[in-house]
């Protein structure tokens, strides 16, 4: 059936919305340069799929020429539909690079069954990638990570890694070797999970190797699903709050030196109010309460 033309107007203000905020990270940044090489990883999910789409527009429009090679790790789980990808990419007229490597033996062989096995795998499946990103002589390495990620990994970090600390839009790898760079940073995971649904990217599905989804992570994404539902604009809200870190604020000693904080005797109007209210307040839907954070918080301890 033809979409409509409000679907069409739906459509392009969604594709116009994900290509406007990967630009805008891009630019923010600083992820792209003039000549860089960029591998992007494509995993077959939406993520994957959508980022690189969308790299390609930005390709053909940038002041900047930029050279883009789509990878995709073929790691021999077992119904991975070897066809998928590289009939997709020869279709878009893509360079790309399909790398072969059973980890997923490897990953059963060496962690015992019903232990999960995914730091494993992404440990070995990151050491394949930066290898072949050395090999194509790629200057960047891009991943499909966005906006709700970040925040998801900030609550991880949080709850159970006692640190403030999430994904980063753009790194040095752990070799030192390469630039890591998200470019959908600023997407959100509705928007592209909504994208990737009209454009009938072909989906790989993620479970192949049958491992458990992270249960931490899962418990994090429902608080914060709930949250968005009853409580607009709070994850907006936080997603600034990333951007807009204030370390005399916060008690790290290593950020900020508080042992040289005086009194200076000058007012400042700017200063802090150290007494008063904090100057926010949030829209609520449902009781005054929030008995999720502590249901939900109890729940992942
Ligand atoms: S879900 Fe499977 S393929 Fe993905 S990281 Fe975990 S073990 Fe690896």
């Amino acid at each position: 059936m033809a979409a409509t033309a409000e679907q069409k107007y739906a459509f392009n203000k969604l594709q116009k919305r994900i290509r406007r905020e990967t630009g805008k990270a891009i630019e923010q940044f600083g992820m792209i340069e003039a000549g860089d090489k960029i591998m992007v990883c494509l995993s077959g999910g939406k993520d994957s799929y959508t980022l690189l789409d969308t790299l390609l527009y930005l390709q053909r429009v940038a002041p900047i020429q930029f050279e883009l090679v789509a990878v995709n790790l073929d790691q021999k789980q077992p119904g991975f539909p070897e066809h998928v990808l590289p009939e997709y990419l020869k279709d878009l007229g893509v360079a790309y690079e399909i790398v072969e490597e059973d980890t997923y033996s490897i990953v059963k062989d060496k962690i015992p069954e019903g232990k999960t096995t995914c730091s494993l795998c992404s440990r070995l499946r990151r050491g394949i990638l930066y290898k072949t990103a050395k090999r194509l002589g790629a200057t960047k390495i891009a991943l499909g990570h966005h906006r709700d990620d970040m925040i998801e990994t900030l609550f991880l970090n949080m709850f159970h890694g006692g640190k403030l600390k999430s994904m980063p839009p753009k790194l040095v790898s752990d070799n030192g070797e390469h630039v890591v760079i998200r470019p959908l940073a600023f997407c959100r995971e509705k928007d592209i999970a909504r994208y990737a649904d009209a454009m009938a990217f072909p989906i790989i599905p993620c479970n192949l190797c049958g491992s458990q989804e992270n249960l931490q992570r899962k418990h994090i994404k429902q608080m914060l699903n709930d949250w968005d539902k009853r409580f607009p604009g709070r994850i907006e809200s936080l997603f600034t709050a990333m951007q807009n870190v204030t370390p005399s604020h916060l008690a790290d000693a290593s950020l900020f030196d508080f042992k040289a904080v005086e009194a200076t005797g000058v007012a400042d109007e700017n200063g802090d109010t150290a007494f008063d209210a904090p100057p926010f307040t949030e829209t609520k839907k449902g009781p005054q309460s929030d008995p999720v954070n502590t249901i939900k918080i109890t729940q992942i301890a």
